[in-house]
């Protein structure tokens, strides 16, 4: 994998928090990571400042959760690279050399399974309203690093390459922050 950075060590970048999500596999030796994948996340669903998405990554939501719903999902394997919170703060969860659980059933330019050369990024946030200047600011930093050592050829969102099957980012995201940052931005709806 690409490493000449001074900003990154093995896939991780080192000005992120770390929690270590154990929900990702190795990559192939030959893969190409060319392809970035914004989503949204909040847990409980629209309540933001909780720990539990990195509670979710990490799988340590507890057993006896009071939370129904978050009871509910702490079978799941899913993670991420990175989370952005509302404050902007930057957590990583799996190292952008391996593929982390965050795309699912995915097709991106004719190619599915999107897991496998693509680095996902989640913002705290929901489909129903605007994410803040801070998670812009420290989102456009991290994808020109992560362009610095990945050959990333398009970013896109989780909608456009899961259609019908997830609506994030969602209307509110700001694409046109990331195209005029100079960011190759990929919209269009792609299928199998
Ligand atoms: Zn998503």
């Amino acid at each position: 994998m690409i490493e000449r950075h001074e900003h990154w060590s093995d896939g991780w970048y080192r000005p992120a928090r770390q929690w270590h999500s154990p929900h990702f596999c190795a990559r192939a030796d030959d893969e190409i990571i060319s392809l970035v994948v914004i989503h949204n996340i909040s847990l409980p669903p629209f309540e933001y400042g909780t720990e539990a998405v990195k509670a979710l990554f990490t799988q340590q939501i507890e057993p006896d959760e009071p939370d129904v719903f978050m009871r509910s999902i702490r079978h799941l394997k899913v993670s991420s690279h990175f989370l952005i919170e509302r404050d902007g703060r930057l957590t990583q969860f799996v190292s952008c050399n391996d593929a982390a659980y965050q795309a699912g059933v995915s097709c991106f330019g004719g190619r599915a399974g999107c897991n496998a050369f693509s680095i996902g990024i989640e913002l705290e946030g929901c489909d129903f309203e605007p994410f803040t200047a801070l998670q812009y600011q420290q989102l456009i930093g991290l994808l020109h690093q992560i362009a610095d050592v990945y050959p990333i050829e398009a970013i896109t969102g989780h909608q456009h390459i899961a259609a019908g099957r997830k609506s994030d980012p969602g209307h509110f995201f700001e694409w046109a922050q990331l195209q005029q940052a100079g960011l190759p931005v990929v919209t269009q709806y792609q299928y199998a």
